[in-house]
């Protein structure tokens, strides 16, 4: 994996593109930028707390210009792909695409083993559209009444994808954390499936937990270490 990314080269790129970027949000080298594509302002602040002291940085459509982020929300493509890797890439490498800079995007999913592995990719949407926490939620409790103990498995799957423009590459990372869902929610954080789910080897839900723990074991934590792995030994300084 060495030697896929060479910083110098890299960020002559970004420099060639920074007329993209709103004033500042490029640092100077060898601080390293990725644009991270999400709709989600709180996940670019969860990158960068995650990459803190690491050189590398996360930088999304609020820090494009204004003509090019009203063009990149005009023309967002739907996230139509049928696994947690195609709809990450279709984000990844549409971001690369507006931004010029090498692009990175995540999906989650929740997969529910008596339920045939639902609500998977639709975990947002379980309930319908728009987005309810609390609807999804009561439909995978209500889905699950006569399910108990073990037999509540359940995994979240996080997939982060990179995609550099240059290159045209996509490279994978995938986050699980496995665990069982409760018979009620728990109180804490309310962020989706966080009150139901305990994952294996703790009493605590996910909702209870400090986020530094929860960071720690969560699939999404496990996707950040995977990315953060992968661009140590790939960027050459
Ligand atoms: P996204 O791909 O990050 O937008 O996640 C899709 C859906 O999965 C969200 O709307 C949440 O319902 C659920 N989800 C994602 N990550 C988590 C998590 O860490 N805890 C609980 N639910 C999550």
């Amino acid at each position: 994996m060495k030697n896929i990314i060479n910083a110098r080269q890299y960020y002559a790129d970004v420099k060639a593109a920074e007329a993209n970027f709103i004033q500042g949000a490029v640092k100077e080298y060898p601080n390293i930028p990725f644009f991270l594509y999400t709709g989600n302002a709180d996940k670019i602040d969860e990158f960068n707390h995650f990459f803190e002291g690491s050189g590398f940085y996360f930088i999304g459509l609020k820090n494009l210009v204004r003509p090019l982020y009203e063009e990149a929300k005009k023309s967002e493509p739907p996230e139509n792909g049928s696994t947690l890797a195609a709809n990450s890439i279709i984000k990844s490498s549409y971001g690369a695409g507006i931004s010029r800079i090498a692009s990175v995007a995540d999906d989650t999913g929740f997969f529910v083993d008596a339920l045939g592995g639902e609500p998977g990719i639709y975990a947002g949407r379980y309930a319908g559209e728009p987005c309810d926490y609390e609807a999804n939620r009561m439909l995978v409790l209500k889905n699950l009444s006569g399910v108990s103990g073990a037999a509540r498995s359940a995994a979240f799957r996080c997939v982060i994808t990179l995609c550099l423009p240059g290159a045209e590459r996509t490279f994978e990372f995938v986050g699980e954390s496995r665990g069982v869902i409760l018979e009620s929610k728990r109180g804490g954080n309310q962020f989706g499936y966080d009150p139901i789910f305990v994952p294996e080897g703790y009493n605590e839900a996910f909702s209870e937990m400090s986020l530094e723990l929860k960071n720690k074991i969560s699939h999404r934590g496990r996707a950040f270490q995977k990315l953060y792995d992968f661009l140590k030994e790939a960027v050459v300084f």
